[in-house]
């Protein structure tokens, strides 16, 4: 009997679901289909694409011997398999594209160790769990997505890169951020591989397409008592040109600098009492000991602090934490209210400048509102450009795009779901030697990479060797 959700596989589900016994499995297709989706629906070229593409069973494992179990059974029979976490990846990262099994890690979920400067935990531990859980020790996460309360460290380790705290710490993917990973292979015995040091950018940023992670150990920071604070200011461009100076300030020490165009405040109802109408907006988070030095600093770049709250302020305020405003949180906050806005992914020249900013602003047109993300990347604070488009067409799309790039801010895909396509922009050979050492028959998530057919005949040294050429 074909039992095939996705219609794409003629497995026997329902035996695959009993050889796969003890591991809890979800085959409801109602359940099977919302686990099939993640929030590629940002986007609606990919929504096109994405939204009726299923997998076929769900398999919850709650350790690591229960995922190689799954592993081993997949394997067996040539199943097709997407690893998912929180499902919070805006790519359709974690959509089943060939169907198949989906192993969702959420319940491989034990915090292992906090130590001086690091924790260890399973992949699919709850990362606002771990932050919590460092916090009672005096630590935090050195960079986390601002997700974080539905995403797992797993996926945030294998589909993202950047969060909060990379304006201080750098990208996920520099040295000493992750400090080891352990990953299971897709063979026919899975067996587990440690990377450390700069090993694991083998693993780091694969969508799930090269290994199965299991456990990840990271760097953390001493926990500060964070004032999250929002400074308003008359121009975009004095609110680019103070977020340039706060993230450059020697004197304190922000964990998150972002700047958001006046026009997408509007949708920020919550902030409406106390943020003042009409300003561009800056969203930052820092140490109480350095608010004089923020404060001034504001004035002196012609900014009005409206709110300047502790955690323990704003829950009583009943307010979100305020990098719920910052990175693809501000696009959600925006799509709350209207589905016809997306937003691309945009990079900026370096060093930043204020008044490069203002000048493309009118190029951009009005369906183009500009909202700022700032970080460190190899020494230097760069910034990114997460902006609100009001889509209307592709050809508008690609327009908007071309404008940019024309003016020398490189686009970095958002509306493509293959591992190629986006900020990583060309294959990723050590990344594709890895698979075929950890996922020969190619199971892994292999429809995210346009580049695996070409070299799946290949042995790893040969397909490492590419990377070079
Ligand atoms: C509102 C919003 C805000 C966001 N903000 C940020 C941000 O600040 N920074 C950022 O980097 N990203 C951000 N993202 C993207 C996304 O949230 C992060 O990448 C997130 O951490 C993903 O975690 P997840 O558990 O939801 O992963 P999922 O979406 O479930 O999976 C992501 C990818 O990892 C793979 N995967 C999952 N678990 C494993 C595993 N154990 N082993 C191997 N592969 C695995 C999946 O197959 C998929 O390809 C944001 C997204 C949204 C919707």
């Amino acid at each position: 009997m074909n039992t095939s959700i996705s219609g794409k596989s003629d497995l026997d589900w329902t035996a695959f679901a009993e050889a796969l016994a003890p591991v809890e499995t979800i085959a409801e297709p109602v359940l099977v289909k919302k686990r099939s989706r993640d929030f590629f629906w940002y986007s609606p070229i990919l929504n096109t694409q994405l939204r009726r593409s299923f997998g076929d069973l769900v398999a919850v494992p709650k350790t690591p011997a229960e995922m190689a179990h799954c592993l081993a059974i997949a394997y067996a029979h040539d199943a097709p398999v997407t690893l998912r976490g929180g499902g919070t990846g805006n790519y359709g990262q974690a959509v089943p594209l060939n169907g198949g099994l989906i192993i969702e890690t959420t319940s491989m979920n034990r915090i292992l160790e906090i130590g001086e400067g690091y924790v260890t935990a399973e992949a699919g531990a709850n990362i606002e769990e771990i932050n919590n859980a460092l916090h009672e020790k005096g630590w935090e996460l050195a960079i986390f997505p601002s997700t974080q309360d539905i995403a797992t460290i797993g996926g945030f380790i294998a589909g993202g890169s950047s969060g909060i705290g990379s304006v201080a710490q750098g990208m996920l993917r520099d040295p000493g951020n992750i400090i080891s990973l352990k990953a299971l292979s897709a063979t026919e015995t899975p067996e587990e591989h440690l990377f450390e040091g700069a090993a694991v950018n083998h693993i780091h940023h694969a969508w799930g397409l090269n290994g199965v992670i299991t456990e990840v150990t990271l760097r953390t920071v001493p926990h500060r008592n964070w004032i999250g604070c929002m400074a308003t200011f008359d121009s975009y461009e004095e609110t680019y040109a103070a977020g340039y100076a706060l993230a450059c300030a020697p004197d304190i020490a922000r964990k998150l600098v972002s700047t958001v165009d006046a026009r997408i405040c509007a949708y920020f109802p919550r902030l409406a009492e106390y943020l003042r109408p009409e300003k561009h907006l800056m969203v930052s988070l820092v140490p109480a000991e350095d608010m004089d030095a923020y404060r001034a600093l504001m004035a002196q770049q012609g900014g009005v602090v409206d709110l300047a709250m502790s955690e323990a302020e704003l829950k009583a305020a009943k307010l979100p934490h305020v990098f719920e405003f910052a990175y693809n949180h501000t696009t959600l906050q925006v799509l709350k209210a209207d589905r016809s806005a997306t937003y691309l992914q945009v990079g900026c020249p370096t060093p930043p400048d204020a008044k490069d900013i203002a000048a493309l602003r009118p190029q951009l047109g009005d369906d183009v509102w500009q909202h700022h993300e700032f970080a460190l990347l190899d020494g230097n604070i760069v910034t990114f450009d997460l902006p609100i488009i009001w889509y209307s067409t592709r050809e508008r799309l690609t327009e908007i795009e071309a404008t940019y790039e024309a003016n020398g801010y490189p686009i970095y895909d958002a509306h493509i779901c293959m591992v190629e396509g986006g900020g990583l922009k060309n294959a990723d050979y050590k990344h594709l030697a890895w698979k075929k050492r950890m996922d020969p028959k190619g199971l892994l998530n292999s429809a995210k990479s346009r580049e695996w057919e070409n070299v799946r005949e290949k042995s790893p040294e040969e397909i490492e060797a590419m990377a070079a050429s």
